[in-house]
């Protein structure tokens, strides 16, 4: 993946405009955080006022950042109770957001953040919770789950927030959301915020249940054009599939999210780029969890150039850093367009988006270039077709990385360290072949470089990790 010198850092009002104590401003100096990005100009003000929010804002938009302040200054960190409960739509997110709330909250005395979601075993959550944690993050079904046993209590609860409501809701979170909110105190006594990309009837009935006096901040949602690159080719249908390979073996984007609008769609693409030799899969709701994060992790650690998804599908997916993005179809809705379009080049990174479009999705397109206010850019398909056919020493693209799996986890006790010892100190293998390691309960996956796979595969197989044999296997 690129890295990101072009990046430009966000340019709104500098954070110590705000009632913040020095030791958070000095951490977020720290962390590179100098000036607000949009959202956060807009709703931290209101929110360190103490005031209920309805926020409009998607990820990449640093919202995460735009509660975590809020939810920082109302927590007493001597308090042993959870005072701060944020409730995400899927376990990718509430990962994130877990991830992002530690940074910010390093400043602080040990503040002890917990992110409960479902698909994740039990025991090791009721552990944690028995230890107390000041924060919780996690998927409303499993946060219901604790209420119900009691290992979590929200009496002490200051902060309630609300993150992706919309999709939450889709997802049919509804009654859950309306359970959880029943056991904090009542929202007089709470500050809760709720930050949503789209704001759908729906939404709005959820706001007026569960927020008191809220302010909305509400941004129109813009590309930043000089970051994303948007280019359009009319296809016809029975060219559209093939196109997309062009497209990839054209611009050799390292990690390429694709978006079709239906299910099929997905397979016949995943199909036709498989047989022309580029690593993509599909991600949909079908996938059991662990097969979900399979995918997830082969895309995140570099060995899968193309992710393939409906919009149901990649909601709540939230990829770090994005090269392209291609229409594969034109959504119906120019708002979807804007929210595919905007997975790229986000948090100053630069990043381009391919749409694929036949006579018949020209109408779709027109509504998209009035709501984005801008004319779409036009390349014909044909300077592709000329460019790959020159180009054919460099052969179909392919992801720097390949994933092996080793059968043992957590479970068995193995950590990143061990993987590498096995990789760098045994089999000699040098640490910049090796990517990526994810560790999970029962499987670890390790990310290494092409021209040593074959090595390290046979090297993990015939030796030891933690002492002991392992079965490993190339995904
Ligand atoms: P989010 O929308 O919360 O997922 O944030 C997107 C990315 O922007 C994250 O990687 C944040 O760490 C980063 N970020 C958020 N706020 C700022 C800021 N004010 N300055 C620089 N980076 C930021």
């Amino acid at each position: 993946m690129t890295a990101s010198p072009a990046g430009a850092p966000p340019t709104g009002p500098a954070f110590s405009t705000l009632p913040l104590a020095d030791h958070v401003l000095a951490n977020l100096q720290r962390l590179g955080y100098e000036h607000m990005t949009p959202i956060q100009a807009a709703s931290l003000p209101l929110a360190l006022a103490g005031k209920d929010l309805i926020a409009q804002a998607k990820t990449g938009s640093g919202k995460t950042a735009a509660f975590t302040l809020p939810l920082l200054a109302n927590l007493n960190p001597r308090r042993f109770a959870v005072q701060a409960l944020v409730l995400c739509p899927t376990r990718e997110l509430a990962e994130q957001v877990s991830q992002e709330i530690r940074r910010l909250a390093r400043a602080e005395d040990n503040v002890k953040v917990l992110t409960l979601c479902g698909g994740a075993t039990m025991r090791p959550q009721l552990a944690s919770l028995a230890h107390g944690a000041h924060v919780v993050v996690g998927t409303p079904g499993r946060i219901l789950d604790h209420l119900g046993r009691e290992s979590l209590v929200l009496e002490a609860l200051n902060t309630l927030v609300l993150d992706e409501a919309d999709r939450m809701l889709d997802m049919g979170f509804a009654d859950d959301i309306a359970a959880i909110a029943e056991r904090c105190p009542p929202s007089s006594q709470r500050q809760t915020l709720l930050f949503s990309a789209t704001y759908p009837d729906d939404v709005a009935k959820l706001a007026a249940r569960y927020l008191h006096e809220p302010q909305e901040v509400k941004l129109t949602e813009r590309h930043d054009a000089s970051r994303i690159r948007q280019r359009f080719y009319e296809v016809k249908e029975s060219e559209r599939l093939h196109a997309v390979g062009l497209l990839l073996n054209h611009f050799r984007p390292e990690s390429t999210l694709a978006f079709c609008n239906t299910k099929q769609q997905c397979r016949d693409l995943v199909a036709v780029l498989q047989a022309e030799g580029i690593v993509a899969l599909e991600l949909h709701g079908d996938l059991e969890q662990r097969e979900r994060d399979q995918v997830l992790v082969q895309f995140a650690n570099r060995s899968c150039s193309v992710l393939v998804a409906t919009d149901v599908a990649a909601r709540g997916l939230d990829i770090a850093r994005l090269d392209a993005v291609i229409n594969v179809d034109i959504t119906p809705d120019a708002q979807v367009h804007t929210h595919r379009v905007g997975r790229t080049g986000r948090a100053g990174e630069s990043g381009q988006a391919f749409s694929l479009a036949s006579m018949d999705e020209m109408g779709r397109v027109g509504r998209i270039d009035e709501m984005q206010g801008s004319e779409s850019v036009w390349h014909p398909l044909a300077e592709l077709e000329a460019a790959s056919a020159g180009d054919a020493a460099s052969g179909p693209l392919r992801p720097p990385m390949v994933t092996l799996q080793i059968l043992g986890g957590r479970k068995e006790k193995i950590r990143k360290g061990d993987v590498l010892g096995a990789l760098t100190k045994d089999l000699g293998l040098d640490a910049a072949c090796i990517g990526k390691i994810d560790v999970n309960d029962f499987s670890t996956y390790v990310a290494v470089r092409h021209d040593v796979a074959e090595q390290a595969l046979r090297g993990l197989n015939a030796g030891k990790v933690k002492g002991r044999s392992v079965k490993v296997r190339r995904l």
